[in-house]
């Protein structure tokens, strides 16, 4: 079913702000419904958000499905098996496939005024950050913490308020040195540009890239966070004790 801007989340609430689509790839692991937890106690605070869950698995499970039901907030459930042969992209035909709702949901020119945005489910997310992305125009850009061997990766911005290098340690001849937790897009990008996705065979680094250079112009991006000066993400991971119970002898669902 194809959505008008009206329809979006029921047509009632929150009707001019832009709408913030937050997809996130997601996996069976011990700690997926930790993650799951402590994202959505961010992302349920951010008005006008839907979130779109992608699992990475043939069927929808029922932890996944049963954490959504109940978690408060307008959302999408579907789900995408990451085959064998991928290696890296972790997370990309996910991804892929949250644009591919998006596309099949709105038609360019109709579509509501909104942003899209690759959450990762074990990153850190202030809910400043959503109010910085909410008014992208093309493409919106901020520094991310924890990320390419650096405590931090950003931006330069030059005194105009402009893009103006990337302000990186790794792999610097990235056409996008950016991580995904590092931009936002405007959906009606999305929309015209119908055939940009994450190329599950980019090399490693370069997946945010082969995604963006169909998208943007460097001169386009749009710093944000006070001209990249302030941290609103951290590329979190998260690891749990070394489990010695056997998994048979367990009965709670963690
Ligand atoms: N992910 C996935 N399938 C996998 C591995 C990862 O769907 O086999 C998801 C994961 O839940 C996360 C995103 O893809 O939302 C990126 O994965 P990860 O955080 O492990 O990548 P890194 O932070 O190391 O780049
Ligand atoms: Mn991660």
């Amino acid at each position: 079913m194809l959505w008008k801007a009206q329809d979006v989340l029921g047509g009632l609430t929150h009707k001019k702000l832009p709408i913030i689509f937050v997809i996130t790839p997601t996996y069976a692991r011990f700690v997926q419904k930790a993650e799951l937890t402590r994202i959505a106690n961010t992302f349920r605070q951010v008005p006008a958000i839907h979130w779109i869950v992608v699992e990475d698995s043939i069927n929808k499970t029922k932890l996944v499905s049963n954490f959504l039901k109940t978690c408060g907030m307008e959302y999408t459930h579907l789900c995408v098996k990451t085959s064998a042969e991928v290696t890296m992209s972790k997370g990309a035909l996910q991804r892929n496939l949250g644009l591919s709702w998006l596309r099949n949901k709105f038609l360019p020119g109709e579509a509501p005024s909104a942003v899209v945005y690759f959450a990762d489910d074990d990153n850190t997310y202030s809910l400043e950050l959503f109010e910085e992305m909410r008014y992208t125009k093309k493409v919106s850009v901020w520094p991310v913490a924890f990320v390419g061997g650096q405590l931090y990766e950003s931006v330069k911005v030059n005194a105009e308020g402009k893009f103006d290098g990337w302000d990186v340690k790794y792999a610097v001849e990235r056409p996008f040195a950016i991580d995904m937790a590092g931009f936002a897009i405007n959906l009606n990008l999305i929309l015209e540009n119908s055939k940009a996705i994450f190329h599950i065979d980019a090399e490693s680094g370069f997946l945010e890239a082969s995604l963006l250079i169909d998208l943007v112009s460097l001169k386009d991006l749009e710093p944000k966070a006070d001209n990249c000066t302030k941290i609103l993400v951290w590329h979190t991971k998260t690891t749990i004790q070394k489990i010695y119970s056997k998994l048979d002898e367990l009965h709670l669902e963690v």
